[in-house]
């Protein structure tokens, strides 16, 4: 039988909700889940008074289609409980988006597990809930500063790889056309030289405002390196990737940045092929891009030129 314990009272320095617990009975052979106690925790995250919470349904998350499904999720776990004594119930957990009482969205990390092992007759579960908000939008913090250029903002190397990867492995199943384009600033080093380093950084920062304008969503658009810019672009083949870098080389080259003359860059421009690993097709947009330079720069070229002339 459920002996009633103290639970943990409110915390003295009256922050958000941490750890709201709730106790709950639930007997074996019937779907009854019902709450035998609450928290002060618990009745903050989401409202009413512990007489209003004794004998009702337990909240886990706000929207009732999940938490239902949390509740069959449960009693299929107790069914396989009460049908072999050698099975155990480890419980069940999860992190979800939901809102507090207050209507305001947030992240919850929730468990529920065992209080005491009794196979037979009702048993005592305890629902632990825990606000992760914060702790959630920390990470998404850190996961942003870790993916982006801090120059430009556009999403760094790093990021791209794993992006690229991934594109990858989509064309591999779904054969649809990939392209990925490669361009570099012609003569930065110049610009660097004549305007000054925070010269040179207006222009990568402006140069990136104006590839993100000719994108569409589903493009991806990285800083690579130095003044070297990567764009992936799903659903693309090589003619439609060629036009599209010609739209940005011309686009480049008639934009006015904050230095006398204008800026022009070169392109290379490749589609994956079937199964085609990401070391190949990096080293082949590589290599187009190295012939749209040495064939004079502020150009687009979807050609690979072979390795050989490229070690001549
Ligand atoms: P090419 O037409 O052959 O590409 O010539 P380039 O001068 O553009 O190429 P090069 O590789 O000789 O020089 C690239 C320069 O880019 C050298 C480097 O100092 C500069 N650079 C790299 N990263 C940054 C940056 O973040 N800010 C600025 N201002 N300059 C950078
Ligand atoms: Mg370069
Ligand atoms: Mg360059």
């Amino acid at each position: 039988m459920y002996q009633h314990h103290p639970l943990p009272g409110p915390r003295s320095d009256g922050e958000q909700p941490d750890h709201a617990v709730a106790i709950l009975s639930v007997e074996g052979h019937s779907p009854g889940v019902r709450i035998v106690d609450v928290n002060t925790d618990y009745q903050r995250l989401w409202g009413g008074t512990r007489e209003e919470w004794l004998g009702a349904v337990p909240i886990v998350v706000q929207q009732q289609a999940v938490n239902q499904q949390i509740f069959t999720q449960l009693h299929d776990a107790l069914n396989l409980l009460s049908q072999d004594s050698r099975n155990t119930f480890e419980g069940l957990g999860g992190r979800e988006v939901s809102r507090r009482h207050d209507g305001s969205r947030m992240h919850i990390e929730w468990r529920i597990s065992a209080m005491g092992a009794n196979h037979h007759g009702p048993m005592t579960l305890v629902l632990t809930q825990r606000d992760v908000t914060e702790q959630m939008e920390n990470e998404a913090q850190l996961e942003q500063l870790a993916t982006t250029d801090m120059l430009t903002g556009l999403v760094n190397r790093a990021r791209f790889d794993a992006v690229l990867k991934n594109e990858l492995n989509r064309q591999h199943r779904y054969a649809r056309p990939l392209s990925l384009i490669m361009l570099d600033i012609d003569f930065f080093k110049d610009i660097n030289d004549s305007h000054g380093h925070d010269a040179g950084d207006q222009v990568l920062v402006n140069l990136a405002v104006l590839l993100e304008s000719n994108l569409r969503r589903a493009d991806c658009c990285a800083r690579w390196g130095g003044e070297e810019f990567m764009l992936l672009a799903p659903e693309t083949s090589l003619e439609q990737a060629v036009q599209l870098a010609n739209k940005i080389r011309v686009a480049i080259k008639t934009a006015s940045f904050p230095i006398p003359g204008s800026v022009t860059a070169s392109f290379g421009v490749v589609e994956v092929h079937p199964q085609e690993s990401v070391k190949s097709v990096m080293k082949r947009v590589d290599n187009a891009l190295y012939l749209a330079k040495e064939k004079g720069r502020d150009q687009v070229s979807p050609i690979e030129v072979l390795t050989s002339a490229k070690q001549a």
